[in-house]
Formats: C-alpha cells, structure tokens, sequence
C-alpha cells in the first residue's frame, strides 16, 4: 500500500505490552510509569486480527515491540502465530536483552528471524545506573544465546546524546566489530520538543521514505511517532482504522504529547 505521499508502507510495529522489566533514563521515571489495566491491552487474537488485515494490504514487515515484549506472558506463542501468517516476509523484535538468555530459542524455533537488542554501554555500573534496574551480563549472555539459536541479523541499538564517537557508543561498536554485530545509533528523541534524527545504520527518522505504521499496545494504529493521530481497532474496526492512519499519515513528524516511549516502542 502507498500513502498520499507515495511512500510504500509495508512495515508495521506492534506494541505488545507498556510494561518493562527495566527503568532507563531516557524512557521512563523511576518509579514507573501508571500501568493500563489489562483490559484494555489488546488480545492475541485482536493482535493477529490487526496483522491479518494489514498483511492483506501489503505489510510484509513486523517487528514486535513493547515496553518489553518478553514480559508479556505468552510471547512465544503469539510469535509463532504471527509467523505462520503468509505474507510476513520480515519478522523482528526489539528488547532489552534481559530475558533473552531464556527466550532466544523458543523464539526462532516459533518463526522469529531477526532481534534488536538495547545496548548503549559496555560498563556495567553505568549499565545500572542508566536502566535503574539491569545487569548487563544478562544481556551479554542474551546475545550469545540469539547467535547460537540462529537469529540472523542481531542488532545493537545503542542510544547516544548527540555523536557515535562518544565513548560509550564507541566500546559498544568495538563489541560489535568483535562479535560480528551490528550496530544501530539512535540519538536520544523529544517527543514533546519534536525532536528526533536519523537513525544511524537503520532507516528510522527518514520521514521521506518512511514505510510505517504502529500499533500500541492498547489498539490505537498510529501512523507517526510525531504525531498524535491514532485510530483505535476497537472503536473503528481494524479495516478502518487502518484506512485512516494510511490516508491520514503527515509528510513527516511534528511533535506527539501523548505518546510515551514505553507504550509505543519506539
Ligand atoms: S517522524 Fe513520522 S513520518 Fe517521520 S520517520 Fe518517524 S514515523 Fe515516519
């Protein structure tokens, strides 16, 4: 499908949750964030009744977001129900790594092909003090267990202030180099201010070949993540909220002031 500006939209992120095993700075307060109540995040089968009707209009990619998507009970099964849908061609997730010693086989095994995994230092102490809650060898262990299990390609999202030549975001790339990974760097974003750049090493942020549309975790299609237009699936049906979130994408992000990282995915 293309949008009123031409663009091919063929990827679409889903939110499966809006809670996270972790705190880090830059997404959430300390103490957390006022949780939805569970009725109002989507099912299973509201999550794949959105895919469906996507992949029918041409989406081919999905990545799978949260909060943390390997919070949500039952993770493995809704990706192997994805996965058996004919048309997802590209099929991803994005995590923090904390779970993915645990869940990185039963993922590929359940038709998972590529992960993202949040990595924005290779200090441990700075590592905890940036996620509040995380040891970071949880994560390495994670990545080791993604490689054995097949997961192809594993990406590093490492979030940075301003440059790639800070020195945190450099050991991360030296630990990619190293481990044959690679490495995505995505410049710390504004919602509110509207600020947000070019993701380095990925295509996010290109707002003039922009191919997406998201779902949160509580049904609302979102067709930028600069933006407050949403359309919710359960109101509108999922047909129609797709239509509009299509005809209604903006040529490229403004500002959002209801959006939240940790109900979005980023
Ligand atoms: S700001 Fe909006 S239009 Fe631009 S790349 Fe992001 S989602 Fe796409």
């Amino acid at each position: 499908m293309f949008d009123k500006y031409n663009r091919r939209i063929n990827y679409l992120r889903i939110s499966v949750t809006d809670r996270c095993n972790l705190r880090c700075v830059y997404c959430m307060p300390a103490e957390g964030i006022q949780l939805m109540q569970h009725d109002e995040i989507l099912s299973f089968d509201e999550i794949l009744e959105v895919v469906n009707a996507a992949v029918e209009q041409g989406i081919d990619k999905i990545r799978i977001t949260g909060g943390e998507p390997l919070v949500r009970r039952g993770i493995v099964d809704l990706v192997r129900m994805i996965g058996q849908i004919k048309g997802v061609k590209d099929f991803g997730m994005t995590t923090n790594g904390i779970y993915l010693d645990k869940f990185a086989k039963p993922l590929f095994d359940a038709g998972l092909q590529r992960i993202n995994v949040s990595l924005d230092t290779m200090n441990p102490e700075k590592y905890k003090a940036l996620t509040r809650l995380g040891d970071i060898n949880m994560v390495l262990n994670g990545i080791d267990a993604a490689k054995k299990a097949g997961l192809d390609p594993i990406k590093i999202n490492c979030v940075i202030k301003e440059s790639s030549k800070e020195k945190d975001a450099q050991e991360v790339s030296e630990f990619c180099i190293k481990n044959d990974l690679k490495i995505r760097f995505i410049r710390e974003m504004d919602l509110e201010k509207g600020q947000f750049w070019k993701v380095q090493g990925g295509e996010g942020g290109s707002c003039q070949i922009c191919n997406r549309l998201r779902l949160t975790s509580n049904g609302k299609i979102k067709p930028c993540l600069f933006s407050d237009l949403e359309y919710d699936v359960r109101e509108l049906g999922v047909k129609q909220a797709l239509n509009l979130a299509l005809g209604n994408k903006p040529k490229s992000g403004t500002q959002s002031l209801i959006n939240k990282f940790s109900n979005i995915g980023g």
